[in-house]
């Protein structure tokens, strides 16, 4: 076959630029198309967390990590239900791939290793530059091995010859190559594709909203390009949502605050508040009509309302908070959050039932106040000693997790990240890796920074067999 490249890339994110950087290594000449008018992707704009066992940043730290207990935590978080193969290729190869963006000048400090899983062990690796300064050192890195790069070229088609891949088409355009990655990531911004794949999120209608919003192709090409040849799409309903107040809020909120309570339509309790992301918007989503509200009292709120610390975990500077007094008062006044001088009276105004309302609150109070702790969900304060509702005014702020952190319907592939067809055959010529995968995340998000983790792993394994398998293939004369 005649070919403008060996590779062709089809995405600038992190799995998009380590795939280019591989397969130039091994050899070959890349391609890399993006839509948007710049390289980085969603990636470029995240806060840089990734997710890694048994590194050097761990041991300078003194903690004791292993990929054998790493993998046995993300498969039993699943039970089971999540694909082997890849889980431990990931766990074995994640220490690597720190290394290796360290080498790309990314700095992981061990001052910034946070708590990102629900495992005592920290694996949540931030970049001291976050997304951004991970997708500068893969653009940088890849530009001086000689990728080339297309920008403001939207891939809407495959090309096929003989049952295999071999092109790209972009806007009338034709280019070709025995080789073809899809690593276009997600789908959050587009209403049609959460509908179809990704219902609990568009469950939430006009509050569901992605952090992707900058990145405005991520709209799931790369799952309607691999549809149109004959693409397995799997992953259905799956992703992380994040909790939201249901005010007008469009900020990035990862974490509840640790002193409010959240109880479900039946005034009960059903998660330790400020748990990992891991978890709460799943919990959430399982109450009924995948709603919560926020219990709290005046003092607490005015107290607390402007410490940021419990947002932002990571110290990445882009976490933001709806729960100062400020927000609070305007919401209360436009009738979305209640407020009232007793928690009966509150409950009953957002439509719970008060008088369980009123029993959770009073075992919540008692643990508080004679123990000091959250005896039913061991919450943690976040260095904060946990406090009693007790003080009215009182307050309730209806929640959803809503928030979508990331989508995780999307491609099939086998460990070698080929393209797998609804009949589980490989489509020649095809591989993906990223967010556009389904077939990674599984039911639960193990912790933050597998996305960015994956995508660099998986990125860099389909670039160097991507490479390989376009220069085994022979170059007409
Ligand atoms: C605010 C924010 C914070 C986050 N924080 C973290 C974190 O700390 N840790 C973590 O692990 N994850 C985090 N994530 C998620 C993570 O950033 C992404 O899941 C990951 O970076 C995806 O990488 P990717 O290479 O697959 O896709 P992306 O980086 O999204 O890149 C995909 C690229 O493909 C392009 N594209 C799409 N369709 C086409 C087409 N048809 N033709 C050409 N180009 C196309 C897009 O324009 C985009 O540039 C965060 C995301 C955001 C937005």
């Amino acid at each position: 076959m005649s070919r403008d490249f060996d590779v062709i890339i089809i995405g600038s994110g992190a799995a998009g630029m380590s795939a280019a950087i591989e397969a130039r290594l091994a050899g070959a000449t890349v391609m890399v198309v993006e839509a948007d008018g710049h390289l980085g992707g969603a990636t470029r704009n995240s806060t840089g967390v990734v997710y890694a066992c048994n590194t050097s940043t761990q041991k300078e730290k003194g903690i004791s990590d292993s990929a054998d207990a790493t993998y046995a935590y993300i498969m039993t978080l699943n039970q089971h239900a999540i694909r082997p193969d890849l889980i431990r290729y990931y766990c074995d190869e994640s220490a690597a791939m720190l290394e290796w963006l360290k080498d790309k000048g990314v700095e992981f400090p061990a001052n910034m290793l946070v708590h990102s899983d629900i495992t005592e062990t920290q694996r949540g690796h931030t970049s001291s530059t976050f997304g951004l300064g991970i997708a500068d050192a893969l653009i940088n890195r890849a530009g001086a091995l000689g990728v080339e790069t297309a920008l403001g070229t939207r891939v809407d088609g495959l090309i096929v010859e003989d049952g295999k891949v071999v092109g790209i088409t972009a806007d009338g355009t034709n280019l070709r190559a025995p080789s073809v990655i899809i690593a276009t990531g997600g789908f959050g911004n587009s209403p049609d594709m959460l509908k179809k794949w990704y219902p609990t999120a568009a469950y939430h209608g006009d509050r569901t909203w992605a952090v992707h919003r900058d990145a405005p192709f991520i709209l799931g090409d790369g799952i309607t390009l691999g549809e149109s040849v004959g693409a397995q799409i799997t992953g259905h309903d799956t992703g992380l949502l994040n909790p939201t107040p249901c005010f007008d809020s469009r900020y990035v909120e990862a974490f509840l605050p640790p002193w409010v309570i959240a109880v479900n339509k039946e005034g009960k309790r059903f998660m330790a508040e400020w748990d990992s992301y891991a978890v709460t918007g799943y919990l959430m989503n399982e109450q009924t009509d995948k709603r919560c509200w926020a219990i709290f009292d005046h003092p607490t709120m005015v107290a607390n309302g402007d410490d940021l610390s419990y947002a932002d975990p990571y110290n990445s500077g882009l976490a933001t908070s709806s729960w100062e007094e400020i927000t609070i008062t305007r919401e209360v006044e436009k009738g979305v959050a209640f407020r009232a001088d007793s928690i009966a009276e509150v409950a009953k105004l957002a439509g719970l039932d008060a008088q369980a309302v009123e029993e959770t609150v009073r075992i919540y109070n008692r643990d508080t106040q004679a123990h000091g702790e959250d005896r039913l969900f061991h919450k943690d304060g976040n260095g904060h000693p946990l406090t009693p509702i007790q003080t009215a005014p009182f307050y309730a702020v209806e929640v959803r997790a809503a928030i979508i952190g990331f989508t995780a319907a999307g491609l099939d592939i086998n460990l070698d990240c080929e393209v797998l067809d609804t009949k589980g055959r490989v489509i020649e010529g095809l591989y993906g890796a990223g967010e556009v995968l389904g077939c990674f995340h599984g039911k639960r998000y193990a912790g933050g920074g597998t996305s960015i983790g994956s995508s660099v792993v998986f990125g860099r394994r389909a670039g160097t067999l991507a490479a390989q398998h376009a220069l085994s293939e022979a170059v007409p004369a």
